[in-house]
């Protein structure tokens, strides 16, 4: 039975094309630095990106844990969103590998930082204060796409404040798709940034973080010691470049399909849509007069899987099409039919 999934974007299994590559992929010691695949993923990446390097981790925490360990010193601080995935996420790997201390702040509705809010929490040379030494950023961030122009102002401010600059960009791919642009156009105004190949791109498993050389020969280091140095994962790694050769572009038929499951249950009236829907490829719905617990269970019974939070989150991804946006659009009016 097919299930319909629309609870992330990381729920893909790999594909035919994925499978064969990974069947095939040729392999060796990635820790003596020989396995082929795994070195051509990081060369394709680090390409994409526009950057000088780039390191294969096993997952998007593991990469962005990297960056912070190798932007920060243990008494550093890092600025970043109160919602945003490397601080609230992520278990605080920071502070618990790094000894590196988050400062928090609200994000703005559009997703961005505030840049003079960003500026008064920056700490002074003091011998009181935790030396803030990284502001972290995400894009897309709940869907939505920050702006290129906020990324080159946030890149001059933190030069101007000494502070590095780095990106999770988890999902950086549907922005760069959204705005039309080479990627790179974002990427440049950077100091790292992390790529996931397991949510949109659909690869099994893995994340890339990319950045100057320096950066990332310490990232090897600590990628070593938190127990990501595999062995021969050209096998993880095939499947990364099929995701990155083969499933960016068609980011537009996941963000088409988020548009259509949008509009289609904006005409509802029990349904109220978040005003960051539909972006990307997630679309945030919340029911006016019926628990989402039931919603959820309806749907569960007809093969069709959400999490009941509030909003609800919508994602689309390779695995969900254009019927079964169509499908499910159905089943909710049902649900809602019934009393
Ligand atoms: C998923 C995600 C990550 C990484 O998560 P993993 O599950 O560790 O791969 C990082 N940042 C954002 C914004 C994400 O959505």
């Amino acid at each position: 039975m097919r299930i319909i999934d629309f609870r992330s974007d990381t729920v893909t299994k790999p594909t035919p094309a994925m499978r064969r590559a990974m069947a095939e992929a040729e392999v060796g010691d990635d820790v003596y630095g020989e396995d082929p695949t795994i070195n051509r993923l990081e060369a394709l990446t680090a390409d994409m990106l526009g950057t000088e390097a780039a390191i294969f981790a096993t997952s998007g925490t593991q990469s962005n844990l990297l960056a912070l360990l190798s932007h920060c010193e243990r008494g550093d601080e890092y600025i970043v969103g109160q919602q945003a995935h490397t601080y609230k996420y992520e278990g605080g790997g920071g502070a618990v590998f790094g000894s590196i201390q988050p400062q928090p702040i609200e994000a703005e509705p559009d997703g961005t930082l505030d840049l003079q809010k960003v500026e008064r929490v920056i700490k002074p040379a003091d011998i009181h204060f935790a030396r803030t030494r990284l502001l972290c950023l995400e894009n897309t961030h709940n869907g939505k796409v920050l702006p290129v122009a906020y990324h080159q102002q946030a890149a001059e401010f933190a030069k101007k404040h000494g502070l590095s600059l780095h990106l999770d960009g988890a999902r950086i791919f549907n922005a760069a798709v959204n705005l039309q642009i080479d990627v790179r156009e974002i990427a440049q105004h950077t100091d790292s940034i992390s790529v996931c190949l397991s949510k949109g791109l659909g690869a099994p498993v893995g994340s890339v973080l990319c950045g100057p050389a320096d950066l990332i020969h310490k990232a090897r280091r600590w990628r070593k010691l938190l127990g990501g140095g595999m062995r021969q994962a050209g096998i993880l790694a095939a499947a990364g470049i099929v995701a990155l050769t083969q499933h960016v572009d068609r980011l537009v038929e996941d963000h088409a399909n988020a548009a259509l499951l949008m509009q289609e249950l904006a005409a509802i009236n029990e349904i109220d849509i978040h005003p960051s829907s539909g972006q990307t490829n997630m679309v945030f719905i919340r029911l006016t007069s019926r628990s989402h617990d039931e919603l959820a269970a309806y749907l569960k019974a007809r093969n069709i899987l959400i999490s009941p939070r509030d909003p609800i989150r919508l994602v689309t991804h390779l695995d969900i099409t254009t019927k079964d946006i169509h499908t499910f659009v159905a089943v909710v009016k049902d649900f809602l039919a019934t009393n």
